[in-house]
């Protein structure tokens, strides 16, 4: 049976959700010309007014907005209300730079929490659940925006935020926790930890995984559902444009949808800016046409997705965004060849005979980059049998070199001596820039 938190608005007939995104987005865009200096000075630098927004295809007319204008105007010059109807400040985590503030008035936070509300409802999850948020709570959108929506459905919501791994594993066992939502790469922790303090998945009460703010793979979630036993889902958001919950996947696990009663996506060419087509990948952009604190318009997200508007055989229509490959700032230029840390992570895991931890180190000697790829052996497979690990180590480079089309080093390294990330993993270190 699929359930739907808002089944009209879910399932919506395209032809009328598009009349209800027009309007929208022309009064957004009224809004941001009238109340942001930035909108309006870059609008008439481009000669275009609200009044030219007369369909959707208009969109395309009006200026990109990017991390850097939010940075120009920061802390709060991208504000389209006066500080007093703000009731909420959060910050970016800061990944790529100086971290962008965001504000949201009431009604920004009431839309939030329905949406991730329909979020949580959309992989399965009901009132009956108890939702685990493992996110970090705080200047970071995860916890709270999670809080709200599980709130707002009406679930039983354990705030535990992101940290203290051996509590977090002792009151998901004692709570029965049904629902568990962090990062991927926090999932994998805990698994760790739940064994560690011998606690057998098959005790536990969790089978519903809602995981993101970081990229990850399919064969990432192939086995943190082996390993804790559940049902993985990915859910993609981002601060400047509202937190978790602007796409989540439904049991089709199949694409991400993209509330689109909320938000205007496209993709474009991340190098010319010109709009592409269904299925092919680019940098996605949003525009929020409910947004009323700091809406976005055309915001470069500077992720790397692709975008269908076929109808879902779970019935909603809204279109669906694919896994997100990476930033397009997380992409290595290794001896002018192009790797997402994802690739590498879908050959390793792909072979089945490493564990799901690595890193990527990339130095240069001798004016030419070199790749590195640490990857810690499975605690079964570990031994000081040089020979067996050569042999392993020698697949591996295999695998990863006809994955990424280049040449690299791999490093077999120790079980558990990786650090373990309890948010977002960094799994690049360039050397190359320090
Ligand atoms: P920062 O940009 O500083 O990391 P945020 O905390 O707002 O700030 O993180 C949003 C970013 O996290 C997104 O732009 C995207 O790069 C990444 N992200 C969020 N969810 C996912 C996901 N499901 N898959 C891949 N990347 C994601
Ligand atoms: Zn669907």
């Amino acid at each position: 049976m699929v359930l739907y938190w808002n089944r009209p608005r879910e399932c919506m007939e395209r032809g009328q959700l598009e009349v209800l995104q027009l309007r929208r987005l022309q009064k957004t865009v009224q809004a941001v010309y009238h109340n942001v200096s930035y909108y309006r000075e870059k609008m008439q630098e481009a000669d275009i007014y609200p009044e030219d927004i007369r369909s959707l295809a208009d969109v395309v007319n009006l200026p990109f907005t990017t991390k850097q204008d939010l940075r120009d105007s920061y802390p709060y010059g991208s504000f389209a209300v006066p500080l007093s109807q703000i009731v909420r400040l959060h910050a970016s985590t800061g990944t790529t730079g100086k971290p962008t503030v965001v504000g949201y008035t009431r009604e920004d936070i009431d839309a939030w929490a329905e949406l991730t509300a329909r979020g949580i409802c959309c992989v399965g999850g009901g009132k009956d659940d108890v939702v685990q948020v493992s996110y970090g709570y705080g200047l970071f959108t995860g916890g709270l925006g999670m809080h709200y929506g599980a709130e707002r459905m009406g679930a039983s919501v354990i705030p535990t935020s992101a940290g203290n791994s051996r509590r977090q594993a002792m009151l998901m066992n004692d709570f029965g926790s049904t629902i568990l939502c962090c990062t991927p790469s926090y999932a994998l922790l805990l698994s760790e930890i739940l064994k560690e303090a011998k606690i057998p998945v098959e005790d536990l009460k969790l089978k519903i995984g809602i995981f993101g703010a970081e990229p990850w793979t399919e064969q990432m979630r192939d086995e943190i559902q082996k390993r804790l036993q559940i049902n993985a889902y990915n859910i993609y958001g981002l601060s400047e444009v509202m937190g978790p919950g602007v796409s989540i996947e439904c049991p089709e696990k199949n694409g991400m949808h993209i509330w689109e009663d909320h938000f205007l996506p496209e993709v474009i060419n991340p190098e010319t800016g010109e709009p592409l087509p269904d299925g092919q990948i680019g940098e996605l952009v949003i525009s929020c046409i409910t947004k009323q604190g700091m809406p976005m318009v055309r915001y470069r997200t500077r992720d790397l997705t692709s975008i269908t508007h076929e109808k879902c055989a779970c019935g909603r229509t809204h279109a669906r965004i694919a896994r997100i490959m990476g930033r397009s700032d997380d992409m290595l230029i290794i001896r002018g060849v192009n790797v997402f840390p994802s690739q590498v992570e879908s050959a390793l895991l792909a072979m089945g005979e490493v564990s799901p931890h690595y890193h990527l180190v990339v130095t240069r000697e001798n004016n030419l980059d070199i790749l590195e790829v640490q990857v810690e052996v499975s605690e079964n497979l570990f031994s000081d049998k040089v020979r067996s690990l050569e042999g392993l180590a020698a697949r591996v480079k295999k695998e990863v070199e006809n994955t990424i089309n280049l040449g690299c080093k791999i490093s077999l390294v120790e079980p558990r001596s990786l650090p373990r990330s309890e948010g977002k993993s960094v799994r690049v270190t360039d050397l190359r820039k320090i």
